[in-house]
């Protein structure tokens, strides 16, 4: 089905080929971000030049009453948005015992009431339409747990655990809910990071691309992932399995 496609985080990084991606299968897509102007434009102008269709939503996920006001406004469009992609996501690593309150509200505040604050406004309109597509970017560190991480896999797990039962809520409404665990993938999250060493870690011994995780997420998103619902799919190049 051809509709509205809202992705959080898509001015860069797997987002950004998200966006892409969806706009190719002929959606319109919505670029959610935080503040990077420049990077969100040039995305809209990427698509637009290919022949798709883009508009820029800038707001914080992780403060609820500014994405309220931005669904709102998202939502007085007559075509509902039939599929969310909550990407947006953040690291803030550390050890527990000097890991901040700040960076441990930071990180669940923008994955997990993220979450809440983008999908719970939309879940209604996919339920009277009878179609929706809820698909979350987690990670391999909300199932296996990596040191430094408690917040963010603390934010990820939480968000496979709202994937399973929102799954369960909507199932009978054509509704399918499924998280994404990617692994290691080549984006400015990584940034300062020694890749000889990451790679080291990975049984492919390479790091993932954002256009892979992107090719997934079109097809949970297609008619043809409409028997997959409440899965974790992992993205790792074999970390973890
Ligand atoms: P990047 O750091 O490359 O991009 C982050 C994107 O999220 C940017 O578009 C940024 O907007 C946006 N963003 C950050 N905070 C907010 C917010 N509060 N509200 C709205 N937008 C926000 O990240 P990645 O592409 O690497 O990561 C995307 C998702 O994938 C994240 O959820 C991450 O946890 C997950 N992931 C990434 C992995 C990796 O190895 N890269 C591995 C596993 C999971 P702006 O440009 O305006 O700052």
């Amino acid at each position: 089905m051809k509709t509205r496609a809202l992705i959080t985080g898509a001015s860069r990084g797997i987002g950004a080929a998200v966006a892409e991606v969806l706009a190719r299968e002929g959606h319109r897509v919505i670029v959610n971000y935080r503040g990077n102007h420049d990077a969100a434009r040039a995305l809209q102008e990427r698509i637009r030049a290919s022949g798709g269709e883009a508009e820029l939503a800038c707001f914080d996920v992780a403060d609820a009453e500014a994405s309220g006001r931005a669904l709102q406004a998202l939502m007085a469009d007559p075509e509902p948005i039939g599929i969310v992609v909550n990407n947006a996501g953040i690291t803030r690593d550390g050890p527990l015992p000097g890991l901040t309150a700040e960076a441990w509200t930071s990180v669940t505040r923008t994955s997990l009431d993220g979450f809440f604050n983008v999908t719970q406004p939309l879940v209604m309109p996919m339920v009277r339409k009878r179609w929706g597509r809820i698909i979350n970017i987690a990670s391999i560190s909300g199932l296996i747990g990596h040191r430094g991480q408690t917040n963010y896999s603390a934010a990820k797990a939480g968000l496979i655990g709202a994937t399973r039962s929102l799954a369960q809520e909507l199932a009978k409404r054509n509704i399918t809910v499924n998280a994404i665990a990617p692994g290691l993938i080549e984006t400015d999250m990584l940034g300062g990071l020694d890749m000889a060493t990451l790679k080291k870690i990975i049984p492919m011994q390479r790091l993932g691309r954002p256009d892979e995780v992107a090719e997934l997420v079109r097809f949970l998103a297609s008619d043809h992932a409409a028997y997959i619902t409440g899965q974790v799919i992992a993205i790792s190049g074999g970390l973890g399995a």
